[in-house]
């Protein structure tokens, strides 16, 4: 499961965010997380839990934001959605489509105390 080994960064993120805002504690984390790569939100929740324990996120709300796939299609030279991380093109129904969206894991807001 690699979401455990992507949510032990997320909190390593926030406790080097604490260190150098000196902040305490994580109230709230807002993640974006992109519906073409290969993460669970249900099992990034799961691991979140285990993993902030004892630690400045200990407690926090993590809020998980889906962000739609999203890709620059080179024939007909625009932005189109994708469905699928190799998908065609809507439009054209080419495969020369360069994924712009949808492959994100990073963190949106982080509201602290
Ligand atoms: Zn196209």
């Amino acid at each position: 499961m690699h979401e455990m080994a992507l949510t032990e960064s997320v909190v390593a993120l926030v406790e080097d965010a604490a260190r150098s805002e000196g902040f305490t504690r994580a109230k709230a984390i807002v993640l974006e997380i992109g519906m073409l790569g290969h993460v669970e939100p249900a099992a990034m929740q799961f691991c979140f839990e285990a993993i902030s324990r004892g630690t400045v996120a200990d407690g926090a709300r993590l809020e998980i934001v889906r962000v739609a796939g999203q890709g620059w299609c080179l024939d007909c030279g625009k932005t189109v959605a994708l469905a699928e991380r190799f998908g065609p093109c809507p439009d054209c129904g080419r495969h020369h489509v360069q994924m712009t969206a949808g492959d994100e894991l990073r963190v949106r807001e982080l509201e602290v105390e």
